[in-house]
């Protein structure tokens, strides 16, 4: 008989599909009307109840398949019994169907850290600009983000009843990335991609530094990525902290797995074992192509500016 599909490959089959029940939350508490708003560290750092329930939806229908895997997720919450009702126990068959990379078949359990932002783009979220929002589940071994899913619940939610809402895309390094269509930027054109709700005088500094023939300002580090991978921006720079480790994980994997490359601003990879500090105080640089362009003209005030 065939032998069973390697943990890893598992454990993205079913993080596909807790993320598509994770979009299905982000959606349903949007149509209530009631976000039940909380300001975490101020009014620019925003949880509703979407950010809470698929919370405890992704890490309780992970944890609950793989109890030996870290998980590691962005809201902090009371440690509450969780509804049956937020469970979700399928997988995607097509994703089991990939043959896993052979350096990742021996991995076990206690060897992936998983890292979950329930709703990346939470501002944005509260203020209507719903495409801008993403689900976001990055998985790292041995310090590396080497695969994720992202789902984004309102893909074509301006393009009438006839699209199909919502999408997953997903990727494993060694295997590539899957959901979207892989699109390069306008070739010889700097379009920059960076913060709406959380720009600086530092942040903008830098852009200006790169010689951009336009600047595209959203929410969402998911979001951002998708941009780059789907062509419409040439770089993402943001020259701030702010950004977590369960903000890149993800879109890091997706990233890599199609030949893209993200660093802090410095240049620095992100790393994501367990025990790594949450922040990514030195920023975020990220491309698909060309980053040594972006990386070389980063000016070295503003890199004095944010320690790693
Ligand atoms: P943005 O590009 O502003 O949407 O940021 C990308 C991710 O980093 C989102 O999850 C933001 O919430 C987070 N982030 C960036 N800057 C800050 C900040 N100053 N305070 C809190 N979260 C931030
Ligand atoms: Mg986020
Ligand atoms: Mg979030």
């Amino acid at each position: 008989s065939m032998a069973s599909p390697a943990l890893l490959m598992r454990v993205v089959a079913s993080a596909y599909s807790v993320a598509e029940k994770a979009a299905t939350i982000v959606r349903n508490v949007m149509a209530t009307g009631d976000l039940g708003i909380v300001e975490k560290t101020g009014a620019n750092d925003l949880q509703t109840k979407a950010d809470r329930l698929v919370q405890m939806s992704i890490c309780a229908s992970l944890a609950r398949k793989f109890p030996k895997v870290t998980i590691i997720g962005e809201e902090e919450l009371p440690t509450d019994e969780v509804t049956e009702e937020l469970i979700e126990d399928g997988h995607c068959e097509e994703i089991l169907k990939k043959t896993c990379p052979a350096q990742y078949t021996g991995i076990k359990e206690e060897e992936l850290v998983i890292w979950v932002d329930p709703l990346d783009g939470t501002k944005e979220y509260t203020e209507g600009l719903l495409d801008h929002v993403t689900v976001l589940i990055g998985i790292a071994y041995g310090g590396k983000a080497i695969a994720g899913v992202i789902n984004q619940p309102y893909y074509n939610y301006e393009a009438g009843t006839d699209a199909v809402l919502g999408r997953t895309i997903w990727g494993v390094l060694g295997i590539g990335a899957f959901g979207f269509q892989l699109t390069e930027a306008p070739a010889g054109k700097h379009i920059i991609i960076t913060t709406r709700s959380h720009s600086s005088t530092l942040v903008n500094d830098c852009i200006s530094a790169l010689n951009p023939d336009s600047i595209i300002r959203v929410g969402g580090a998911g979001n951002k990525i998708i941009q780059l991978i789907e062509g419409k921006a040439s770089a993402y720079v943001f020259a701030s902290p702010g950004c977590k480790k369960w903000d890149t994980c993800a879109p890091e994997a997706i990233l890599h797995a199609v030949g893209g490359k993200i660093t802090d601003i410095h240049g620095n990879s992100f790393q994501y074992n367990k025990e790594v500090k949450h922040m990514n105080s030195a920023g975020v640089l990220a491309t698909l192509r060309n980053y040594d362009y972006y990386a070389s003209r980063i000016p070295n005030t503003v890199k004095q500016s944010l320690v790693p």
